[in-house]
């Protein structure tokens, strides 16, 4: 299929998402979609069965990831497209992402006990299925324990930034998380700009190889996403739109479908993805 609406930003249960791989390629062929782009947190095991189940739905797929990185007071979310999600360096490196999450929840456990808050990391992981292990998780058990009413008493009062059993993660750059995206041969763009805030930054993403911008966000006003599609003009960078869909009954309630773009934006990632696997071939001999 080489037209219609495409979802870029989607996520299954191999990270936070409730639709398995499977059911999201379904679901997007439901809602009349031409693509979907598979971008679990710092994981690529999705994309394998999404792509098995691209034949039957008519819908294609992306192979894509979405990496966390921290920055100054928050994080800065990248999306890579187009990786080669079987390259060992970056199975390698997205393995050390999960491996520091789940250390960060070890110390944060911890503090928690120390709060008369006494969760296992059994409690927590029921949570997070096979998926990438964070606060939503702890916040989850908590609920499920009865020490708070909500997720967001949870993170208030307990593992939000600045609150008592809060743990940084071990600082991953943005820069890193770009090199690792072109390493395997995939496209960096930046991931919901309005939700991190970091607009200053955007020059010097762009320098280290940023490609793009997804200024078509659900959470974005129409302002915004004129501000970014400005921004993506003038540094010569693709707008992507995504809706971050986590699948029903997920947190956020965002539906499939609901921040899309054209299909040719597509072909112009798979262009650029080409381009950068030439040079890395060209680098290599
Ligand atoms: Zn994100
Ligand atoms: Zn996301």
């Amino acid at each position: 299929m080489l037209e219609g609406r495409v979802d870029l930003h989607c996520h299954t249960t191999k990270s936070d998402g409730t639709f398995t791989p499977t059911e999201l390629v379904g679901e997007a062929a439901r809602r009349g979609l031409a693509a979907v782009a598979i971008t679990d947190h710092d994981c690529v095991d999705g994309i394998g069965e999404a792509l098995e189940a691209v034949e039957e739905n008519c819908v294609d797929v992306v192979p894509g990831v979405e990496i966390s990185t921290d920055v100054s007071d928050g994080e800065i979310h990248i999306l890579g497209f187009f990786i080669d999600y079987e390259d060992e360096d970056l199975l390698k490196f997205l393995e050390a992402q999960r491996e520091s999450r789940v250390r960060r929840v070890e110390r944060m456990l911890r503090k928690l006990a120390a709060l008369g808050i006494d969760l296992s990391m059994e409690d927590v992981l029921e949570h997070a299925g096979d998926g990438a292990v964070g606060r939503p998780h702890i916040a989850a058990a908590m609920v499920k324990a009865g020490y708070v009413l909500s997720w967001d008493e949870a993170f208030a009062h307990y593992i939000g930034l600045h609150a008592p059993a809060y743990e940084s993660r071990s600082k991953l750059t943005p820069y890193e998380a770009i090199e690792a995206v072109l390493a395997a041969k995939g496209v960096p763009v930046l991931a919901h700009p309005g939700l991190s805030g970091k607009d200053d930054m955007i020059p010097s993403l762009v320098e280290h190889g940023l490609e793009g911008i997804e200024a078509i966000y659900p959470q974005h006003t129409s302002g915004q996403q004129e501000h970014y599609q400005r921004i993506a003009r003038e540094y010569g960078l693709l707008v992507t739109a995504g809706s971050d869909c986590h699948g029903p009954y997920s947190q956020s309630g965002v539906v499939l479908g609901s921040a899309t773009t054209d299909y040719e934006v597509v072909l112009r990632l798979y262009e650029r993805a080409r381009r950068t696997q030439a040079m890395i071939c060209e680098k290599r001999t």
